[in-house]
């Protein structure tokens, strides 16, 4: 007769990890299968290595995909919630002015090492080196049969496989055919946060130039989105947080075949045209290849000049109003086509995934099989930069950790 655990957890990473703690608090016998040589790899990458653990203000709106489940989630462990979920694992938080949360360390490898001595102190039993390739339901819970054919036995499962974002972090599509294989359907999957690409000659030479800028994303022509930010110049495209953003909106759009442009507006809020007439009047002799030096940096105004149709070597006293006119176009309006985003291999979240229909989202509890839970990106959840796919890892696995823990009660 082989052991049979309370619950097994597949993936110890972020979701996985505190699901297991706080199961395991609540004396359930949990083992955690981790497919790497170690848990949470990628929560060490993640806020820069400072962990932006959650979002203060966190709402639906912050987030693409299953909403419903979101706002459940959030219902059930607001931030602060969890919050104070981890204020008890040892990890005091302090909120920054935009609301983001970060360990009082400022230490991503503090928030992993507080929920490994959770996970210990609690008593989970944690296999590393597992990777689960089938998920078999038999009489009474599940069996996972691991790549080498190891087998662990459980009442309930709960899948924390994560999404397809940083490979190299061990982002994998495990997760997905665990549960297709279980009847669960998946919805289409793309990068979600990720760099926009756009044709290479427009932004020949600015790679590594960052610039303020409020950013629209354009599609099929119509301002669906705008974002407000520093963003960076990379070889072939666009990249920053304001930018990295909008990758969800260009990739549902470009699936469905409409085109898509951001554009870049250098001096929001102010009268590009005005600015740019006393500019010219101040400075008469200035060439165009320095006239906008110090509104954006040097070699970003000479590509603006070069996308108004001007030449560089003109005084700017010599500007006639037309030309001034386009040049404050350039500065308040550069529009670049954008034909993709970056791959998951730069990615840091999946959009799409295990569609929540098949969820009961009050407790993440599988409706096509009993006993079977799912938490954290595999699901059909992604949400904006600035802590808001941590909250939703969290928050979904404690929630997933409570349907759990009521459906054990049950069949007792
Ligand atoms: C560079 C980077 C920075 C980020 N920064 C932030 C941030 O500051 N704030 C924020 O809110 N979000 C951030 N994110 C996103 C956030 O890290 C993820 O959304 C979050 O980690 C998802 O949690 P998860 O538990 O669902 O998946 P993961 O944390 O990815 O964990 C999944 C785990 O499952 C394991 N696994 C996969 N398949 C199997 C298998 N078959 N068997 C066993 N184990 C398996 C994996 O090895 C992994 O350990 C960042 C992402 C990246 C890439």
């Amino acid at each position: 007769m082989h052991d049979i655990y309370d619950a097994m957890i597949i993936g110890g990473g972020a979701s996985g990890l505190i699901a297991a703690v706080a199961l395991a608090r609540g004396g359930r016998r949990v083992v955690l299968l981790e497919k790497q040589d170690r848990v949470g790899r990628k929560l060490l990458s993640t806020g820069n290595g400072r962990c932006n653990l959650t979002n203060l203000e966190a709402g639906t709106e912050n987030y693409h995909g299953g909403r419903q489940a979101v706002r459940a989630a959030l219902k059930a462990w607001p931030p602060k919630k969890v919050i104070a979920f981890f204020e008890g694992l040892g990890i005091p938080c302090v909120a920054d002015e935009e609301k983001r949360v970060y360990p009082m360390s400022r230490q991503a490898a503090s928030v992993l090492d507080a929920l490994r001595l959770g996970c210990d102190e609690a008593g989970v039993e944690t296999r590393t080196g597992f990777r689960v390739t089938a998920l078999n339901p038999g009489e009474g819970g599940f069996e996972a049969v691991s790549e080498g054919g190891e087998r662990v036995y459980a009442r309930c499962a709960l899948v924390c496989t994560g999404g397809l974002a940083a490979p190299k972090l061990g982002a994998g599509g495990d997760g997905y055919r665990l549960l297709e294989a279980l009847g669960h359907t998946i919805v289409p999957r793309f990068p979600a946060i990720a760099a926009l690409i756009t044709p290479p000659e427009p932004v020949r030479g600015l790679k590594g130039i960052r610039a303020e800028a409020e950013i629209a994303l354009l599609c099929a022509n119509e301002a669906v989105r705008r974002e407000r930010g520093e963003m960076l110049f990379a070889d072939s495209g666009v990249s920053g947080i304001a930018a990295m953003q909008l990758a969800h909106m260009v990739n549902v759009a470009l699936f469905a075949g409409k085109p898509c442009a951001v554009r870049l507006n250098f001096t929001p809020g102010m009268d590009a045209e005005a600015m740019l007439k006393k500019r010219a009047a101040d400075l008469p002799k200035r060439s165009l290849e320095d006239f906008l030096n110090g509104i954006v940096p040097r070699r970003l105004g000479q590509t603006l000049v070069k996308a108004a149709g001007l030449p560089l070597n003109v005084a700017a006293g010599k500007l006639s109003d037309k030309q001034i006119d386009a040049l404050a176009g350039a500065l308040s309006g550069w529009t670049l086509p954008v034909t993709g985003t970056q791959g998951y291999d730069q990615a840091q979240v999946t959009g799409g995934g295990a569609s929540l229909k098949d969820f009961d989202i009050r407790c993440m509890g599988s409706l096509r099989r009993d006993g079977l839970f799912a938490a954290g990106e595999v699901l059909d959840v992604d949400g904006d930069c600035g802590g808001f796919n941590l909250q939703w890892a969290w928050s979904s696995a404690l929630l997933a950790a409570e349907g759990i823990e009521a459906m054990l009660e049950l069949r007792r």
